[in-house]
């Protein structure tokens, strides 16, 4: 599955650049280890995703994005609908990541 370098996303075999950021999307993400990733429970939006995955950079926790409506969408208005995302992390550090997701959107 090809990433978008810049916002981290996940997209489908068939997509080519990132139509958030028009990056031409990766294989693989460079910094991204060779390791398992785990995903964290769904997140209402692509708001709260992209709030957490700051945070988790600053942690240097790795993660990457899929977004659940991304590509069924942007074949019918240009515009991601369901906007349910998934932020997968590393699995050995995915109990430290659920808490992180918790204590944030305990705050919202
Ligand atoms: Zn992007």
């Amino acid at each position: 599955m090809p990433f978008c370098p810049k916002c981290r996303y996940e997209y489908k075999e068939e997509i080519k650049e990132c139509p958030d950021c028009s990056v031409k999307l990766v294989a693989k993400l460079k910094e991204m280890p060779d390791i398992r990733f785990a995903p964290l429970p769904d997140l209402p939006g692509k708001v709260y995703a992209e709030m957490i995955r700051e945070v988790l950079r600053q942690k240097g926790i790795p993660c990457y994005l899929r977004s659940s409506g991304i590509i069924d969408a942007y074949g019918i208005s240009g515009m991601p609908v369901g906007d349910s995302v998934r932020i997968f992390v590393p699995e050995d550090r995915l109990e430290e990541c659920k808490s992180i997701q918790h204590n944030m959107l305990d705050h919202i």
